[in-house]
């Protein structure tokens, strides 16, 4: 048998949140945000749910492929653009759009040979200063991509740098506003964080949204946001089990650098998950665990295979928790023990992180399951 760790990515829970996210942006157009392998989640494992999207959104050429080869054939943007001359033979052949950042990359479109011309969302830097033309320069690029028989349509796009907490999305709203006035073309400024909080405001949503986080069941703008008050699902559960247990009296210790100490006699639990796999070696004591479906916390310090956590309160409620139980990492519990979910948001809160690491870094060695949608 192997060892009992899992994770299992909710079909259902992929397609309720696409519907949660089209409800706060009725008749704008989703790019459902599938890069890094939809957030670790696997591309494979979210396409069937997330075919009810307008087009997928991703960083690299290869994940575009895939989502063509799953049947797609709809509209597919590279949020990044190409990184060499090259890629942008693949985007003609395979009708794949893509950002255009830099004048480098408006260097490469006017040497390509295309058969098919491109369409591209020209990226305006609104004040982030990561990537995208600076306003005073937008409009020069826009002319220059215009001109260029190898461009089909320009489309309009900036990213937010604040949409999830202070000082919101205003100021770089206006800029967006200015720098594209009366220029023609779709426009797509929205992330998750935008979508959730200020897309039901008139004029933000713009004609197409931009999804990420919020397909998989993480809130962005955590603590003051959460699942529940987004009515989102959480698509990725870790579960594993418990491979053995120990009864401590006050005084003993439990871990590596013995970092937790027993003030009462109590029984707990070692669970077959450790920081190889993905879960934070940060999580000291404390970090929220559902053992049996039943919130209680880990102990000590996380080592690289196992985990330690306490069993007082499964025990209090009426579990005969130990060896074999369900242990829930982040996500939900199965439905034989009630179905009780742990946000990841929580989880990623006592590591210091945001769920999107936490489901990115998900390892390797950890076996995927889908549970399907139902009908
Ligand atoms: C990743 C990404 C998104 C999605 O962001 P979320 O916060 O996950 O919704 C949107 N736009 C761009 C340009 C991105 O790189």
């Amino acid at each position: 048998m192997p060892r009992p760790i899992q994770a299992i990515v909710h079909q259902g829970a992929v397609r309720h949140n696409l519907q949660a996210v089209r409800r706060q942006v009725p008749d704008v157009k989703v790019w459902a945000v599938v890069k890094a392998n939809a957030y670790g989640h696997g591309i494979e494992r979210v396409y069937e749910p997330l075919r009810g999207a307008d087009g997928f959104a991703l960083l690299d050429l290869q994940e575009a492929e895939r989502v063509r080869a799953l049947g797609w054939r709809g509209p597919i943007v590279l949020l990044e653009g190409v990184f060499e001359p090259r890629d942008l033979e693949i985007c003609s052949r395979l009708g794949i759009w893509h950002a255009v950042h830099c004048d480098q990359q408006i260097d490469w479109l006017a040497a390509h040979k295309t058969h098919a011309p491109h369409r591209v969302f020209l990226k305006l830097n609104g004040g982030m200063n990561r990537l995208g033309f600076t306003p005073a320069r937008y409009r020069t690029a826009w002319a220059r991509l215009s001109a260029l028989p190898q461009v089909e349509e320009i489309s309009l796009m900036m990213h937010f740098s604040d949409a999830d907490g202070e000082p919101g999305i205003e100021r770089q709203l206006a800029v967006f506003r200015e720098a594209t006035d009366g220029l023609p073309g779709e426009r797509s400024i929205c992330n998750s964080a935008a979508i959730l909080r200020f897309g039901a405001q008139p004029g933000v949503s713009q004609d197409w949204v931009r999804a990420g986080i919020a397909l998989y069941g993480s809130s962005p703008d955590y603590p003051a946001g959460s699942i529940e008050r987004w009515g989102l699902q959480p698509a990725m559960s870790l579960r594993s089990r418990i491979i053995d247990t120990q009864q401590l009296q006050p005084g003993d210790t439990v871990g590596y650098g013995s970092r937790f100490t027993a003030e009462v006699p109590m029984r707990i639990g070692i669970v077959a998950c450790g920081y190889a796999d993905g879960y934070p070696r940060i999580c000291d004591t404390g970090t929220p665990v559902l053992v049996d479906g039943v919130r209680t916390r880990t102990l000590g310090r996380v080592s690289m295979d196992m985990l330690a956590v306490d069993l007082t309160a499964p025990i209090a409620a009426g579990h005969a928790s130990g060896f074999g139980s369900e242990v829930v990492l982040w996500g939900r519990a199965s439905a034989t023990h009630g179905g009780q979910w742990l946000p990841i948001d929580e989880v990623a809160a006592h590591a210091q992180t945001l769920g999107y690491e936490l489901m990115c870094a998900v390892a390797p060695r950890v076996p995927f399951e889908i549970e399907p949608l139902q009908d």
